[in-house]
């Protein structure tokens, strides 16, 4: 028999179907058996009548009649068992009526039950809200947190947040192009997660902290508009908006200026949180040099929510532009508040190639942010070799140093690389704020404990001698942390 997912089950009332699932929720009254079934569109109450004339097969049970060993089955049955159940759908008397629930005016009269994998006991309650459960627990079993109703909503709107923005893209010409992930160390502010390299001893990739250098390359390739839902890998501290591995909605566009792309980003933000049903407290967004936004909120990330709004869901997005291009190292060099492939704004460019008032120079920087967290950030990029290489020499770089550090930047932006800018949108950020989350690790299927332990699987572990060799690397014994 076909299965049929349990939230069509309202189209096949009187008839016989199959369905499957977990066993959500078992409610053994002596004489009837009455399961919650669940599967990945949701749940449905079935129940094994006294008198129930089943199609089980009596194995095992040699001289029982059919219904007898049905019932044994589901005596057997625990919660989160696997199974595959047949039954007849029937209409539930009016005074078992459920309005509030989905199903809640049907029931599967249960005919067959087979456990296709029994559950030990689960280390946890997933019929609640997991949060509080010790988070090692939760990570060494991630799946069967996954399975608990909020972490299933919360993937299920990443799932959807990301196809509407790229159906947004797709709308208005972006091609979505892959970038390595092996790499080379880009000054993206935070430090590298490196591989050594079998082939070249001694020698390093490095994991990407984003595409910046290769989206550039792609405008300089002339594709006009990329896209990627792109992994950004950063070794920073953790913290509960962040982790080592984050997901960006990484765009570029050419021959734009800074209004191009913010309203690019705010049609496709708006689109997709508008079809997801949720309501956008301003729009056009709000735009708010930083100056300002210190001088008010005295951060460049602020809620504009009042509490009612904050009650009802209600989102605030808005722009911080007019950042500060640099400001001062510890030591007392400059160095780049955001980006340092950003144009500054135009009124500046000429006090960067000259490197005079270089505290003043404004960038073309775009940070979105809502509810209070920065939800992307971007900016117009510097597309000819003078600029870049004025933003390096700024920040104390020598002539041999930039062309080590970009060389390959300013080689390509020879070659008649067009005006371009674009943006990395925080997909974990924008998630949080779509489901109420708080923390990084809600909205993410296998994040990293807080110490940077993978979920279910065993990272950071030793390697073998065999590897280490292979690799030309030796470990300092001394230097082992703890972990
Ligand atoms: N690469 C930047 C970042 O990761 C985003 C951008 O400017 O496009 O923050």
């Amino acid at each position: 028999m076909k299965r049929i997912f349990i939230d069509e089950l309202g189209k096949h009332i009187g008839e016989t179907v199959s369905i499957s699932g977990w066993v959500d929720v078992r409610r053994d009254q002596g004489k009837m058996v009455f399961f919650d079934f669940r599967d990945r569109s949701g749940l449905v109450q079935g129940v094994v009548l006294p008198k129930s004339d089943a199609m089980a097969k009596p194995e095992g049970s040699p001289g029982a009649s059919q219904g007898e060993a049905l019932r044994e089955i589901a005596k057997e049955i625990r919660n989160e068992y696997a199974v595959q159940v047949e039954g007849v759908v029937n209409k539930r008397p009016e005074k078992n009526v459920q309005a509030d629930r989905q199903n809640g005016d049907i029931e599967l009269e249960i005919k067959n039950i087979e456990i296709l994998n029994p559950s030990e006991p689960l280390p946890f309650d997933i019929s609640n809200d997991t949060s509080n459960i010790d988070e090692g627990t939760r990570a060494e079993y991630r799946y069967l947190d996954l399975r608990s109703e909020r972490m299933q909503k919360n993937i299920h709107v990443r799932s959807e947040f990301i196809d509407r923005c790229r159906q947004y893209l797709f709308k208005n010409h972006f091609t979505e192009i892959e970038t390595p992930l092996l790499t080379e160390s880009t000054p993206e502010g935070s430090r590298d997660f490196v591989v050594p390299s079998r082939l070249s001893p001694g020698k390093f990739y490095a994991l990407p902290q984003s595409p910046q250098q290769y989206k550039q390359l792609l405008m300089a390739s002339g594709f006009e508009r990329y896209f990627q839902i792109a992994r950004c890998i950063r070794d920073e501290d953790l913290r509960a908006d962040r982790g080592f591995e984050h997901t960006q909605i990484d765009m570029e566009m050419s021959f734009v200026k800074m209004e191009d792309v913010m309203d690019m980003v705010e049609g496709m933000i708006t689109t997709a949180v508008e079809a997801m049903g949720h309501t956008i407290k301003q729009k056009p967004f709000p735009r708010i040099p930083y100056k300002e936004a210190m001088q008010k909120y005295g951060a460049d990330k602020f809620d504009l929510r009042t509490q009612e709004e904050k009650e009802n869901g209600i989102l605030a997005y808005a722009w911080v532009v007019n950042f500060p291009f640099f400001e001062k190292t510890d030591e007392g060099a400059w160095t780049f508040t955001h980006n340092p492939f950003s144009m500054p704004i135009p009124e500046h460019i000429d006090w960067l190639l000259k490197g005079e008032h270089v505290e003043e120079i404004l960038t073309t920087q775009y940070d979105l942010i809502c509810n209070g967290y920065e939800s992307g950030g971007g900016s117009i990029r510097a597309h000819k070799p003078e600029i870049l290489e004025a933003t390096y020499r700024v920040m104390g770089f020598s002539k041999e140093d930039l062309e080590e550090r970009i060389g390959h930047m300013l080689k390509a932006f020879r070659f008649g690389t067009p005006p371009h800018g674009g943006i990395g949108l925080g997909v974990e950020r924008n998630i949080m704020n779509l489901t109420s989350e708080t923390m990084l690790r809600e909205v993410q299927a296998f994040p990293m404990t807080r110490g940077g332990q993978t979920a279910v699987m065993k990272a950071p572990k030793p390697l073998s001698e065999k590897q280490l060799r292979e690799l030309h690397l030796s470990v300092n014994a001394n230097n082992k942390s703890k972990n």
